[in-house]
């Protein structure tokens, strides 16, 4: 690994999957897998094999398809479930064995009813199982966020100790807030023996839609893996965003200083799979995604985009896979734009027509919510009469 990269690990097909409505069969699987596959996403999260027949076979098939990213699927800390996963992943090129386990007080006690030792002793038996049949093992201390920082700091060292490889902290229930969870992050770096050794990663959920905040704030604090779904589905609200923050990284490098290897044109087009595949519509105004997020209508933000694009966009439409910037033609905007597109229609317009053009479009605008290119085909037909053809 290097030390300027971030490693993004998508759960799409195992968290993404969770979200009540979103499940996905063998082939939407396999489609999703590919498309994770072009975006070059570092690990793959296929699913959790012991939960059901269905997730097994789902599992094994990504892990035959997949030739580039490891492959990673999920157990509980139990040799049955680790003994699935070391099945499932057989014939991955690359495989990777995720164990969890609670350690926050309300999971151990209304849950789990074991006590802290019991917890502790548990996840280090797991991982030294995993690290039989497997070189990359995941521990996730299940509800981190809400765990005494000593405890968990406790945990973790056992995990590493019993030869674990990376380290995962969720914020399971979205409860965390940015300097809180960075100031985790940084106090099991400073206190935890070995931890050097492993990569330190995080996955956050969007109760608060603080996921991808609080990531950013755990990358900053030296977290090197980001867990992450397409279109951020998941669990409830879902988790963290996968192209927020590739894009939020990759757009303030000057801040972080760290990269990542996706390929950013590949993501609007993973998002249309995943929205297809899982039937969850995408929200117009969704960041980097969504139909809005590179379209301007009012009049001020077209004619400073028409003069230059970064005065009102910070990353550009086709970085992430859209053909372009989107100016909308509706109520909101002015004479600078509606200029422009007649002529890219292939109207002379001078200062009268435009005149009258503006008037009749403003109209219209006000009964509609966009002007297509048919509506100011039909104002030119209308101001500039055939009687000017020979
Ligand atoms: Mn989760």
């Amino acid at each position: 690994m290097k030390d300027d990269g971030i490693i993004v690990f998508d759960t799409t097909l195992r968290d993404g999957e969770q979200a009540p409505g979103a499940s996905m069969d063998i082939d939407q699987k396999i489609r999703v897998a590919r498309a994770l596959q072009r975006l070059r996403v570092d690990v793959i999260e296929a699913g959790f094999p012991a939960a059901s027949p269905g997730d097994f076979e789902a599992v094994r098939a990504v892990a035959r398809e997949v030739d580039g990213p490891t492959v990673c699927a999920l157990a509980r800390a139990e040799k049955r479930d680790i003994d699935q996963v070391e099945m499932a992943l057989r014939d991955a090129r690359k495989r990777r064995c995720h164990v969890f386990l609670a350690t926050s007080p309300l999971h151990r006690e209304h849950k789990l009813r074991l006590s802290r030792e019991e917890i502790a002793l548990r996840a280090e038996q797991a991982v030294r199982y995993a690290r039989e049949f497997f070189d990359d093992v995941e521990y996730s201390a299940e509800d981190a966020a809400r765990t005494e920082p000593d405890f968990l700091a406790e945990v973790v060292e056992r995990a590493v100790a019993a030869g674990a490889t990376t380290i995962n902290i969720p914020d399971t229930v979205g409860y965390a807030l940015p300097a809180q969870f960075g100031a985790l992050i940084g106090h099991l770096r400073k206190t935890v023996r070995g931890i050097d050794r492993v990569v330190l990663s995080v996955h956050c959920h969007n109760d608060l839609g603080l996921a991808v905040a609080n990531t950013l704030s755990a990358i900053e604090a030296g977290a090197r893996q980001v867990e992450c779904t397409v279109n951020g589905i998941g669990e409830r609200a879902g988790n963290c965003s996968l192209e927020e923050v590739v894009m939020a990284v990759r757009t303030r490098a000057d801040h972080f200083g760290l990269g990542t290897s996706v390929r950013t044109e590949e993501l609007v087009a993973t998002s249309r799979i995943v929205s297809e595949a899982t039937g969850f519509l995408v929200q117009r105004n969704k960041a980097v995604v969504g139909e809005n997020a590179f379209a301007h209508e009012a009049g001020i933000h077209q004619h400073g985009m028409l003069q230059h694009a970064q005065t009102y966009e910070i990353m550009r439409p086709e970085d992430v896979g859209f053909p372009s910037t989107r100016l909308v033609l509706g109520k909101h905007s002015g004479r600078h734009v509606l200029r422009k597109r007649l002529e890219d229609l292939g109207h002379e317009i001078d200062a009268q027509k435009l005149d009258r053009a503006f008037d009749e479009f403003k109209r219209l605008a006000d009964r509609r919510k966009e002007v297509h290119d048919v509506d100011l085909e039909a104002i030119m037909r209308r101001i500039a009469p055939v009687e000017a053809r020979p």
